[in-house]
């Protein structure tokens, strides 16, 4: 029995691996070039299989455009559970029929590539009229709760042709600017016209009412509104202002995040790394295709500079899927010799469903850091952003679909704490890898230990950066400018505590000092900013409260130390770039994370001294060293106990080597090849060739 099932699940997933390539071959080539032997071609599978799952090439199709209807019938169906009346039930259905996973190019132009064939084909006609009648019924249904049957009738048939109309406009012209929020708000718009007369609009009623379409969680492929409808607002920190309401997932989306996460990982783990690779290289290009969007709402949701985000957030992470994609097909376990009757093999194998947790520093970077290695090796992932930064994961997910992810591969549920506990204490999930405080990590740690997960923590520091008397002052400058002010501050691996040999103290104060006095704090969307705003008005009260305490303890500002508020920053929560000078090791601004602009210069004399200084931290994320002289600069970083180290550079971050902390600043190792063995199993497998000899 349990062997028939197996198959039958083996089977499965190979139909739907088979449907998926179709659909990214209807989407790239087009209807007449969607061959069967194009489609075994990026299926990696003989076009003889074809025949066995689906008979001919009509059958394919067929097959093809079921699974796309069924897709978009449960999207409907969920949305429609969710909503609470009539007018919640009518607004489901606009919302899944413009969802943005619908009412995008790709997936666009393989729906019309169906509907022109429909004419001729009653085999997909009769897909089509099947769902046509449940757009229909679903709308008639719940109109004639509202107006008479007759009127019910006319304003069903008029709302489905307008999104129809509405796709197929965009869908023809190419012209993807008419978005899916947009087209979701025409239809919306026309409804409540139709009702409105007899003061019958009861508009969104549903749980979905009052938070943004586009920004809420990313379930199985599809935005998902809460059952309970809780939200929070993600505000604008260069202003002050809202970007939109956000719902709160809480137990049953988590559990709906499971359910979803354990089917897609089914399909995807059971495609080949090249094929995962090949997908994944397609989510990499369409992140660098929509860097400027992609910079632009991060800007807005962080409050870092424009000039920043351009060049680092999205790129980065397309750059860590890019090189993961690249991992995905070197995957393999070795062969081990065991004698002449004997050998034994290792298989590397995915965990299953894993839960990244992100901090609001870097959003979309840790969300790809993490959902790169993740997926490259099979896993399914559910990703929580930080609160305070939940847009662009969302953008991530729509991505993914658009590249041909299957549905449930990379989920996103929106939340607070309570929702990250949700994903470390879930019996079903199999690691967690977070980005975060060292408490939080601490927590976490404790909840996943019920289970018994995997975990990776990428947690916090307050890094040494040495300067020796020999090294390029200049670039010792620079060095200490990037990591410090870079992000405003808000970088984990930041070089807070500058080191400085005294011969060379003064000479690089006034260098520095001159670079920090030209440095532009302004509007994080203005290019030539700088320096942002930080996260939020409590973050900037707390770095500000750091400078204070810092002035208490007997620091010097050598310059900044206050809150910037010339003009429409005053709305803002800007910080301006503060360099303390006169520190002592003991002082908190030289003992604490304070995660903002804020640098502490200490001099030294000795290479022994500041080593041990520079290791008397529980921290020990990163570090750098300054000096010309490249034997002491290798001897000293040997010496220093940080997981990430600099010589004559600071903050860089290449995907091609392992990034991460020691002491507790984190376990575990993200990007470069290290970070395969945190998201896989192996599996060791001993075979015998030879007889069974038992003294029995
Ligand atoms: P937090 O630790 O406050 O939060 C990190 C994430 O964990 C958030 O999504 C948060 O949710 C969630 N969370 C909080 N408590 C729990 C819990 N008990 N169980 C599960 N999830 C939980 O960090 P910040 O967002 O404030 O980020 C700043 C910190 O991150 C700094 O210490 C910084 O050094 C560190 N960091 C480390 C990096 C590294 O690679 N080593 C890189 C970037 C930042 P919510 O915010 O919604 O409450």
């Amino acid at each position: 029995m349990a062997e028939t099932a197996t198959v039958r699940e083996t089977e499965d997933v190979r139909r739907r691996q088979l449907i998926q390539a179709t659909i990214e071959s209807l989407a790239d080539v087009g209807f007449a070039a969607c061959t069967l032997g194009e489609v075994a071609k990026r299926a990696g599978v003989s076009p003889g299989l074809f025949a066995h799952y689906f008979g001919d090439k009509d059958g394919l199709l067929e097959a093809t455009l079921r699974s796309m209807a069924a897709r978009l019938g449960r999207s409907a169906a969920a949305r429609l559970r969710a909503a609470r009346d009539a007018r919640g039930r009518i607004q489901a259905v606009i919302d899944a029929n413009l969802a943005p996973e619908e009412f995008d190019r790709r997936t666009s132009s393989v729906w019309l590539a169906f509907w022109g064939q429909v004419i001729h084909s009653g085999r997909f006609k009769r897909v089509q009229n099947v769902y046509q009648r449940r757009m229909l019924s679903n709308l008639r249904h719940a109109l004639k709760q509202i107006v008479p049957a007759q009127e019910a009738e006319t304003i069903a048939i008029a709302t489905s042709a307008l999104i129809d109309g509405l796709w197929l406009r965009a869908t023809l012209s190419g012209d993807f600017e008419l978005e899916s929020v947009r087209a979701r708000a025409i239809v919306t718009t026309f409804v409540d016209m139709q009702l409105e007369p007899a003061g019958r609009s009861n508009p969104p009623a549903s749980p979905t009412s009052s938070a943004n379409p586009g920004m809420g969680s990313h379930l199985g492929g599809t935005l998902a509104g809460a059952a309970r409808p809780r939200t929070f607002v993600t505000i604008n920190p260069a202003s002050g202002e809202s970007l939109g309401e956000v719902e709160i997932a809480g137990e049953e989306e988590v559990e709906r995040a499971v359910a979803a996460a354990r089917a897609g990982q089914a399909v995807w783990g059971a495609m080949t790394g090249a094929e995962r690779g090949r997908i994944l290289r397609r989510v990499a290009d369409l992140l660098r295709a929509r860097n400027d969007e992609l910079a632009r709402l991060e800007s807005l949701d962080t409050g870092k500079p424009i000039q920043e985000t351009s060049v680092v957030d999205v790129l980065s992470g397309a750059d860590c899927i890019d090189y993961f994609a690249g991992l995905a097909a070197t995957l393999t376990g070795e062969h081990v010799d065991l004698g002449p009757s004997a050998f034994g093999y290792t298989r590397r194998e995915p965990l299953g469903i894993v839960a990244g947790i992100g901090a609001w520093n870097y959003p979309l970077q840790i969300a790809c850091w993490k959902a790169a290695p993740a997926l490259a090796c099979g896993n399914a992932m559910i990703f929580k952003p930080a609160e305070l930064t939940p847009l662009t994961a969302v953008k991530l997910a729509e991505i993914m679909r658009e590249a041909g992810v299957p549905d449930g591969v990379f989920n996103v549920v929106q939340g607070f704490a309570e929702t990250g506990r949700l994903l470390t204490r879930h019996p079903a999930i199999a690691k967690v890898s977070l980005t975060g405080e060292v408490g939080t990590g601490k927590k976490v740690m404790a909840d996943a230990a019920q289970t018994l997960k995997h975990v990776t923590l990428e947690l916090g520091g307050k890094s040494p950066l040495i300067v020796f008397e020999d090294a390029d002052l200049d670039d010792a400058v620079s060095g200490a400018l990037l990591g410090n002010f870079y992000s405003a501050g808000e970088v984990c691996s930041n070089g807070t505590r500058v080191f400085v040999h005294r011969a060379v103290h003064g000479v690089f104060m006034q260098k520095l000092i001159a670079r920090v006095s030209k440095m532009k704090v302004g509007d994080p969307l203005d290019p030539a900013t700088q320096v942002g705003a930080l996260i939020s008005e409590e973050h900037m009260n707390k770095v500000l409260g750091f400078i204070e305490r810092g002035k208490a303890e007997g620091a010097r500002v050598a310059i900044g130390g206050h809150r910037v508020t010339d003009g429409p920053l005053a709305r803002g929560f800007f910080v301006a770039p503060t360099v303390f000078e006169a520190c002592s090791d003991d002082m908190a601004i030289v003992r604490d994370e304070i995660f903002g602009p804020v640098m502490a210069v200490l001099p030294f004399d000795e290479e022994d001294e500041v080593v041990g200084r520079a290791n008397d931290t529980p921290f020990g994320l990163a570090a750098g060293v300054f000096t010309r002289d490249l034997a002491r600069g290798h001897r000293v970083i040997a010496r220093l106990q940080a997981g990430t180290c600099w010589i004559n550079h600071y903050n860089l971050t290449p995907i091609e080597l392992p990034f991460g902390g020691v002491k507790q600043s984190g376990l575990g190792r993200e990007n470069g090849k290290a970070a395969i063995e945190h998201y896989t199993e192996l599996k060791s497998v001993y075979v015998n060739l030879g007889r069974v000899e038992a003294p029995y």
